[in-house]
């Protein structure tokens, strides 16, 4: 017999250190049926400032947003740190792909801004990849996972699904659009799909 008390205790607590909720949405997907409890930022009963991503590379960033959380909340905090990477434009936008095109362009308009900055370059030339780190922190805890997709970058958006650059992102096998892939699809083939199916496995090992 399991009591109330072993069984709250059998559950542990795990905060996603963002705010963007296409995120939250898919890595809360990915962690369904673990024995863990998955909060968003927004549960948090005191708000916090938000943290600044001053990292040259996607495992800084990720590190920097997991270390500040949970050092202010005592939760194990998983975070996620991803970008686009483009060949032709020397792997831009990359780290600083929330920010392309300067803060507060929308997805669309940072959609538009990228397909003008390739409107020369061939479909040959047009290979692109996602990448993702995850990094759980926690007592006694660090740990960071990568995962990466490959494609290229169509020459229009299409599709309704995902979020961010998925609409120009073609997947190299489907030929379809991370935007064009079921939500299912696109969790066996992205980047952020990759790298928590690892922490997932992880996180079981620690429950
Ligand atoms: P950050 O990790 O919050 O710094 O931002 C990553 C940025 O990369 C997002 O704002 C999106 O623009 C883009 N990005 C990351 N993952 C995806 C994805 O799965 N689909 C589309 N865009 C993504």
């Amino acid at each position: 017999m399991v009591n109330n008390e072993d069984f709250e205790s059998a559950i542990r607590n795990l905060l996603l250190a963002t705010t963007n909720q296409d995120k939250i949405a898919e890595i809360t997907e990915l962690l369904h049926g673990l024995n863990w409890r998955i909060m968003g930022l927004r549960e948090l009963t005191d708000a916090l400032p938000s943290v600044e991503e001053t990292g040259t590379t996607y495992v800084e960033n990720a590190l920097i947003k997991a270390e500040y959380y949970y050092a202010r909340t005592g939760f194990i905090t998983l975070a996620d740190d991803s970008g686009l990477e483009v060949a032709a434009l020397g792997g831009r936008p990359g780290v600083f792909s929330a920010r392309y095109g300067g803060e507060g362009l929308n997805s669309s308009e940072q959609i538009a801004k990228l397909l003008e900055e390739l409107k020369d370059v061939p479909e040959e030339g047009r290979a692109a990849r996602f990448v993702c780190c995850i990094a759980i922190i926690g007592p006694g805890l660090k740990q960071t996972f990568e995962g990466y997709a490959d494609g290229s970058i169509a020459f229009r958006p299409d599709g309704t699904g995902g979020f961010g650059y998925d609409p120009i992102f073609i997947d190299v096998d489907l030929g379809r659009t991370f935007a064009q892939l079921t939500r299912n699809e696109k969790a066996a083939r992205s980047h952020r799909g990759k790298a928590l199916r690892e922490a997932r496995r992880f996180l079981e090992q620690l429950s």
